[in-house]
């Protein structure tokens, strides 16, 4: 792999908050989120905290969650708030990660009437904007299993 300064479409992937995840090396690759797991009460938070909020632990772990997990309830969004960049209709979704914490985020579908509680979702990288210094920030979002053509992992 040869290193081109002069190409701007070589930008870099960072992420939304440091340390959501580990950067993925493209858009739409599934994303592991990192928390932290508390040692003494076994409660799972996301994002990664310093104190467990459930029993004020300060001895926690960071844990890689997995990237796939059920829609636990969601809400349609048809209007648009002011200054959001989103596009509505969209769905924004609470998804229990398998064997991990609930996390919230919107759905990346165009069929936002078929988004419904216990289906079955990925975890993906998606573009939030670029940067002023042209790299692409990224976040994720959820992608329903049914619409992922990746091969699993070995
Ligand atoms: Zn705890």
């Amino acid at each position: 792999m040869t290193s081109d300064a002069t190409q701007s479409t070589a930008a870099a992937l960072i992420p939304l908050q440091p340390g959501m995840f580990r950067v993925p090396d493209r858009l739409d690759a599934s994303v592991r989120l990192l928390g932290a797991w508390c040692r003494r009460c076994g409660q799972q938070f996301f994002p990664w905290r310093v104190y467990c909020a459930a029993c004020t632990n300060g001895d926690l772990e960071q844990v890689e969650f997995a990237e796939t997990g059920e829609v636990e309830t969601f809400t349609i969004v048809r209007q648009q708030p002011p200054n959001s960049v989103m596009i509505p209709p969209y769905a924004i979704v609470r998804v229990r990660l398998d064997g991990g914490p609930s996390v919230q985020t919107v759905m990346a579908t165009d069929d936002v009437d078929a988004v419904h509680i216990g289906a079955r979702v990925r975890l993906a990288a998606r573009r939030v904007k670029e940067d002023e210094a042209g790299n692409t920030v990224v976040s994720f979002m959820a992608r329903p299993l049914s619409q992922y053509k990746e091969v699993t992992h070995a």
